[in-house]
């Protein structure tokens, strides 16, 4: 299985110009005070995942650039790439800037339509559209407290079993004759 391997930030949130986060290994804890900055970390996570600005806890899109917070952008734009390692350890980076209100999407560079970068996004096992793929401070309890029915549907959406259903009950039956 792949890992991401590190995140390159430029004038995003509390990063100001080009900096690097990580390297990451396989299994990682951030820790910090109070306001430190590790929930950003998550930000800049979804961000290059395609999150909307609700879900970065900023109004607009143009508020992530740093500075943005206290009137005072230092550019008008800010981008964030996730450096992805497959099982070959080849490197794939999934790139997303923002400019003003307006994003862009970029493969190792090249420049993709939003459900291209999606759709390369699956392949790799991230599944945008399913909601709670990252668990958010605070989200925890809630995951743990809803229905069981709920949480069976997030967890079939997340793992994309749900797609596969099908398939494995044709398969359990073709067994159940042979
Ligand atoms: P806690 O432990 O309280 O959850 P945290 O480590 O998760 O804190 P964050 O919420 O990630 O902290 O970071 C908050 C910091 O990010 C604040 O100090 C804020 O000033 C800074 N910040 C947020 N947006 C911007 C921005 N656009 N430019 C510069 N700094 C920013
Ligand atoms: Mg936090």
């Amino acid at each position: 299985m792949g890992y991401l391997k590190q995140i390159d930030v430029e004038n995003f949130k509390s990063w100001r110009g080009k900096q690097v986060i990580g390297p990451f290994m396989r299994f990682n804890c951030i820790i910090g005070t109070n306001g430190s900055g590790k929930s950003n970390v998550m930000d800049a996570l979804s961000f290059a995942l395609g999150e909307r600005a609700a879900a970065l806890r900023v109004k607009h899109l143009r508020d992530l650039v740093h500075g943005a917070h206290i009137g005072k952008p230092v550019s008008t734009t800010a981008s964030v790439a996730l450096r992805y390692c497959d099982e070959e350890d080849r490197e794939v980076v999934f790139c997303r800037k923002v400019t003003g209100d307006s994003s862009a999407y970029h493969i190792n560079g090249a420049h993709v339509v939003h459900s291209k970068y999606v759709e390369e996004l699956a392949k790799i096992g991230i599944v945008t559209k399913a909601q709670n793929c990252l668990v958010f401070q605070g989200e925890v309890e809630s995951i743990a407290l809803k229905d069981p029915k709920e949480r069976t549907k997030m967890l079939e959406t997340i793992s994309q079993s749900k797609e596969l259903a099908a398939e494995y009950q044709k398969k359990k039956e073709d067994l159940m004759k042979a």
